[in-house]
Parts: C-alpha cells; structure tokens; sequence
C-alpha cells in the first residue's frame, strides 16, 4: 500500500478534489515516519485483504494473521518468509477474545510487556525495523510519558543496531532500567527536556524533518505518528472478525475507548481492508473532543464536525493541532484518555475525506463520565464476574448505551486496553477483591533518571546524542 501526506487536506476538502503531494510505499513511511511536506501519513491506496482472512477458521493464532497479511501491506518490500520472522518475532503475546453472552465480547488488550494495547504497535514496528535493516544502524525517537518510554524500551531492547532515544517531560521517569542505557553497554538515551509533552512532540518532529541531523542517525519516529506502529493495530479488529464470525446473526459493531483516535483509526483501516462490520463507538470520557466542536460551532452531524473541525484548525495556513475542540484536558479515571489535543486528529478528517458516509453512519461518539465507568466495572463484576481497568470501563459502558437502543440488534466487541491490576484500588472499589500487579508490570513503577537533561532544542538535543558514544 502506499502513503500519502495530510498536508494538503484543507484545500483537499473545500475542493473535493485529491492533493498533489506523491505517494510513498509504506517501507518508505515507515523509515521516514514523517512526510517532508509535513502533516501525517495517510493511505493512498489500500489492499482488499478479504482473499486472505475471510477463510481463516477461528483456530487461526495471531501471528499466523499478522504474517499472511502483512506482505500484502508492503507489496515487494517484505516477503512473506520476512512477514513470518516479523510477525513471530513481535507477537511473543497475543490479545484474547472472550465472549461474554449474545450481545457483548471483550478483546483484551493487555497481555504485552507494559499492560497496554500499545505494546501491539510498538512490537510490531520494532521487529518490522529489524526485518527492514538488516543489521544496519539506525535510531528510533520518540516523545515519551508514563509507560509510553518503557514500551517502547522494551520492544527494542534486544534489536540489534537499533538505538532508541526517549524525550520526557519535565515530570519524573519511571520504568527504565539503568543497564539498558547506552553509556552502560544498552541501547536506550532516555533525555529529559525542559517542558512539556508537546515540547517533546515538537522535539521528535524537528528532528525528522532536519535531514542532516536525520540522516547521520537514519533517525525515524516510534511514537504512533509512525504508520508502521498504527497500521498492525488493524489485525486484532480483523482477528476479532475471524474469531467471532461463525457466531454473528446480526451487526458487529466495536467500542473503543478514545484519546488520540488511534485504536478508532486503525479500526477504520480494516473496514478499508475489507472487513465486515457495521459501527465503532468512539467512547470518550469528560475530555470529549468531538463534542467540544459540536458545542462551539453548533454542528448537528458527525461528518459536519469532523470535516469543519479540520478546516478551522487549518486557519492560517499551519495546522493548529486539535484547535477547534480542543479544552485544557481534565483529569478522569481513565487518564489515557485525558487528550486536549487528539494527535490522529488530521487522520480521521482525511478517513472522512476518502469515505464521508463510513464517518457519517459508522462511527458513533459517546462521552462517559467518571460514575459511568466507575458503574460499567461494578456491572462487569456483578453481571459477568470479570474486571475491567477504567478505560475498558468507558468503552463498555458506551456499549451497553449503543445495545439498549430498542431496534439494537448485534453484537458489540469492547476493547480492553489496559490491565485492570493496575488500578487495584478502582477494582477494589467495585469488587471488595484485591488484584496483584504481575511482577513485569511491578517493575513499571520504579523510579528512574535520565542520562542528561536538555532545553527544547536541537543543539541540546544532538549534544546529549554525542556525548552517549
Ligand atoms: C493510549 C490508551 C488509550 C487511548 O487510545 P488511543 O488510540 O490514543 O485513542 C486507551 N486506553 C489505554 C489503556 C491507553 O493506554
């Protein structure tokens, strides 16, 4: 499949009619992970991949879906011999389908190294950039908060040759392992900067597009700006669709819980794969973007929303990140969703570009406050002896709103994206049971220090990089 980049989408959606900006193929996307004209990769074209998952039988693993499929998405630039040593190579865990009756299943997300779906991405672009190389040196960055670092630490951990950068804010560090660190014979620079997430965002996008300072590195990004890291997410709507396809009467629908619109995206690009389904619950908490643009511009349809939501943030010529809804975020229970400014904002906007009447009658937003999840984890409990971990919570309590619709008839699959032991306290709350943390997911709170602490700058930056070698 081949990439092209948002930059043009303003102009795009006033006049209907397709960017120039040129297409790359997807190794390209992935080792660039920034187009040179700005904005962020998008498909151009897509795959029909219904030839290769819709005979799979429900006894079909994980890794055997990811590795049919993903030569495909790289059409020459990966074989299938190459896809298998990727696919089993990054998915050491795999996510879990669990029927709960006619109408509801969850697909737990949680079984990776860090406790969150995002190990699925990471994982996959990890071994993927190994496959890619082979053995060459090269350097993935990213903006890093919470788990976010010590994901993406883990996944390369052992890749040879591959150096990860990690910025953080200016907040402590936990997670990381001092061994693993470039000085003591690792591979891993974690740097603090002096400011904010956002300040380590613009960091990670000022080095990519520098092309000197990018190419002495062979720098690319591995937050999930990266396509190589948001494309595989699709695989576990589409492995959700094999396993339950046998026991579908009705619609399938699936709820997400939503912050930066990433697991709701790669939904949208199975659907463009070819999968069959019939709606996504984009299920937000307090900090609900789309209503925010609704409110402010009075916008009745979703398509409306979306398509005048992008056209005011691209006021003034530069993309004004999530402008036109966004609100300072407020705290929740659920805090990864606790976005201000949704990052694959420009992604959905050009999803409704290529498909208005998929965006307009498939995806349905739902805002949930903190009672309503704290309500849906009691439910789960009592209803199916089960825990859910508060963002989970949110996209089940939007479910059972979407099923309690009179002529709702189908079934909704509620992706649990994080590990319910790590918000004991809430599970205790609702359940009277203590959870323990598995000892992997202990480890993620420990404390750690950076290796140098710089100004949001790129001289900074590439001082701190020299003085690891
Ligand atoms: C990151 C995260 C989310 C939000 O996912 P997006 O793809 O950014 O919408 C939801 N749940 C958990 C546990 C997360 O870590």
């Amino acid at each position: 499949m081949y990439f092209r980049s948002t930059v043009n989408l303003s102009a795009d959606l006033q006049t209907g009619l397709a960017g120039d900006s040129g297409a790359v193929s997807f190794k390209e996307a992935v080792l660039r992970c920034l187009p040179k004209e700005g904005g962020l990769y998008v498909p151009d074209s897509v795959p029909d991949l219904r030839p290769f998952f819709l005979h799979m039988g429900e006894e079909t693993a994980y890794p055997e879906l990811a590795a049919a499929v993903t030569p495909l998405l790289f059409e020459g630039d990966l074989n299938p011999l190459s896809a298998s040593r990727v696919a089993e190579n990054a998915f050491t865990f795999e996510p879990e389908l669990v029927q709960l009756d006619e109408t509801f299943s969850l697909l737990n997300l949680y079984n990776g190294p860090t406790g969150v779906f995002k190990d699925f991405g990471i994982s996959f672009l990890a071994a993927l950039l190994e496959e890619l190389l082979q053995g060459e040196t090269a350097m993935v960055i990213a903006a890093a908060r919470g788990n976010t670092g010590v994901a993406i630490a883990r996944a390369f951990e052992h890749r040879e040759g591959i150096i990860t950068t990690l910025l953080y804010p200016d907040e402590p560090i936990y997670g990381l392992e001092s061994s693993s660190y470039v000085p003591q014979g690792g591979n891993v620079i974690p740097i603090r900067v002096k400011g904010t997430l956002d300040d380590c965002q613009k960091l990670v996008r000022e080095v990519i597009q520098d092309r000197s300072f990018a190419e002495r590195y062979r720098i690319t990004g591995a937050n999930a700006i990266n396509p190589g890291r948001l494309l595989p997410q699709s695989f576990y709507f589409l492995y959700s669709f094999i396993k339950l396809k046998k026991h579908l009467t009705g619609e399938l629908v699936f709820s997400i819980p939503s912050g930066n619109f990433g697991n709701l995206i790669a939904g949208l690009y199975a659907w463009k794969f070819g999968m069959p389904v019939n709606g996504y619950i984009a299920a937000m908490n307090a900090n609900n973007y789309i209503s925010n643009i609704k409110e402010r511009y009075n916008y009745n349809s979703l398509g409306e929303v979306i398509k005048n939501g992008i056209l005011a943030d691209f006021k003034g010529g530069t993309f004004a990140h999530g402008f036109a809804g966004s609100k300072p975020a407020v705290s929740t229970i659920a805090p990864a969703l606790d976005v201000g400014h949704p990052s694959n904002y420009e992604r959905l906007a050009s999803f409704y570009k290529s498909a208005p009447a998929v965006m307009q009658n498939m995806v349905f937003p739902e805002g949930i406050d903190d009672a309503g999840a704290l309500k849906a984890m009691e439910t789960a409990w009592k209803r199916y002896g089960i825990h859910l971990d508060p963002h989970g919570a949110v996209a089940f309590a939007a479910a059972e709103n979407a099923a309690a619709y009179k002529d709702f008839n189908g079934h909704i699959v509620v992706l649990a994206t994080g590990h319910p032991a790590k918000y004991a306290d809430l599970a205790f709350k609702v359940s009277g049971k203590r959870l323990s943390l598995p000892e992997q997911l202990a480890s993620l709170d420990r404390r750690a220090e950076p290796i140098a602490e710089i100004a949001p700058d790129l001289e900074g930056l590439e001082s701190a990089i020299a003085g690891c070698f």
